[in-house]
């Protein structure tokens, strides 16, 4: 998960990393206001969930409240590599003497944290890393004793950085512990500024979580940017689901992620668009499958649904009870086609005897017959 600049800006500072006061915009009115309390100069920065916003006309500075109005006013609303500028950071401008590069990254060929510094910081460090990656200096941190103050010290030095080089390491330092402490896969500060009067603050962060560990962070899950996604994607996180919102109207639910995407190949090979991928896992009981069909019949494109479950450790009967109750709570309105096999396969079939769901004994029967019945094939 993605955070923005200015939430992996909190987090920095939560750790004690020094950043430039700053505060959210929605409209060029708002921006105004918090540059007239701020009264000096402030960076109009778009906050979007792509970096490179400085070179595309996304970040920009304004030394009146009345320019911080019209710059915001520029800002809002910028396309910035797809993502559209929806608010802006307001932040207090700092006096620029060096920008550095600092970032931590998982590197899974040595299986460590490893710190990348650079002097030659700021918006080209692209280009830096591709043409000169020796100005890249990389160290991979020990798990066990952690990035330590002696080591960091010694790194600032290593990467030709100047100023307060003790401030420098200790800001190293306070990046590791946030980088384990909220359980990231990266996390960069680029500009690491050394500002005129000699302060070391971090003017930009971009901090990446890992989402197998946000179960631990329940405070930064709530983060999520519910506006970036769909909002069924945003209910069916909530979930626990593996879903994705597409284009057709064949909602598609199955157990495994392997037997979803062939299930949505077959739904194409016989000419219909499946409307979402939704993976129910392994082991999912009744309630389950009935969250499932909530979120994908809440889709107004769904015509009808294939349900294609293989049972290993999921049980069919369980299956079959979850599509029951949708059907007696009447959330299932459209028509089913369903092909269960394996565990509890003769259960379910009893369960569901009667019922008006259309089963079929292979994929291949039901993806044809729910694409007969949802207008065909397309
Ligand atoms: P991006 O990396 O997406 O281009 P940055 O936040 O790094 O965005 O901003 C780009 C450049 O803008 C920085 O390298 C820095 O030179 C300048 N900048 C950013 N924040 C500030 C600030 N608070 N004060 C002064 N200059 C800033
Ligand atoms: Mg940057």
């Amino acid at each position: 998960m993605n955070l923005h600049e200015y939430q992996a800006k909190e987090i920095l500072a939560k750790y004690g990393i020094p950043v430039p006061p700053g505060r959210i915009a929605y409209t060029a009115d708002e921006a105004k206001q918090i540059a007239t309390e701020f009264g000096d100069t402030v960076v109009i920065k778009a906050q979007v969930h792509t970096g490179g916003r400085g070179k595309a006309g996304g970040v920009k500075l304004a030394k009146t409240p009345e320019e911080a109005r019209e710059k915001a006013g520029q800002i809002l609303g910028l396309n910035i590599k797809g993502f559209i500028t929806k608010k802006v950071l307001v932040a207090k401008a700092v006096d620029i003497a060096k920008e550095y590069y600092a970032g931590l990254i998982l590197d899974r060929v040595t299986q460590r944290v490893v710190l990348m510094l650079s002097k030659e910081g700021g918006v080209d460090i692209e280009e830096v890393a591709a043409e000169r990656p020796e100005a890249i200096i990389k160290h991979a941190i020990d798990p066990h004793k952690g990035l330590r103050p002696f080591e960091a010290r010694e790194l600032v030095k290593r990467a030709g950085m100047e100023g307060n080089l003790n401030k420098l390491a200790q800001i190293l330092v306070q990046l590791y512990h946030a980088y384990e402490g909220i359980d990231a896969s990266t996390a960069e500060i680029n500009p690491l500024v050394v500002t005129a009067s000699g302060d070391v603050v971090a003017a930009d962060a971009k901090i990446v979580l890992d989402d197998n560990a946000l179960y631990r962070h329940p405070e930064l899950s709530r983060l999520r940017e519910e506006e970036a996604e769909h909002p069924l994607e945003v209910e069916a996180s909530n979930y626990g689901f593996a879903y994705v919102k597409l284009e057709g109207n064949v909602g598609i639910i199955g157990n495994g992620a392997g037997l979803v995407m062939y299930t949505l190949d077959l739904v194409q090979r016989v000419g219909g668009k499946a409307a979402n991928f939704l993976d129910i896992g392994g082991g999912a009981k009744a309630d389950i499958v009935y969250n499932a069909l909530k979120v994908v019949l809440k889709d107004p494109d769904v015509k009808g649904v294939f349900i294609n479950i293989f049972g290993g450790i999921t049980r069919a009967d369980e299956v079959a009870k979850g599509v029951l109750r949708a059907m007696d709570e009447g959330i299932l309105t459209k028509p089913v086609a369903m092909r269960v096999a394996g565990t509890a396969e003769e259960e379910a079939k009893k369960l569901l005897e009667g019922r008006p769901i259309y089963m079929y004994p292979t994929s291949i029967e039901a993806a044809k017959a729910i694409v007969a019945m949802t207008g065909g094939a397309q």
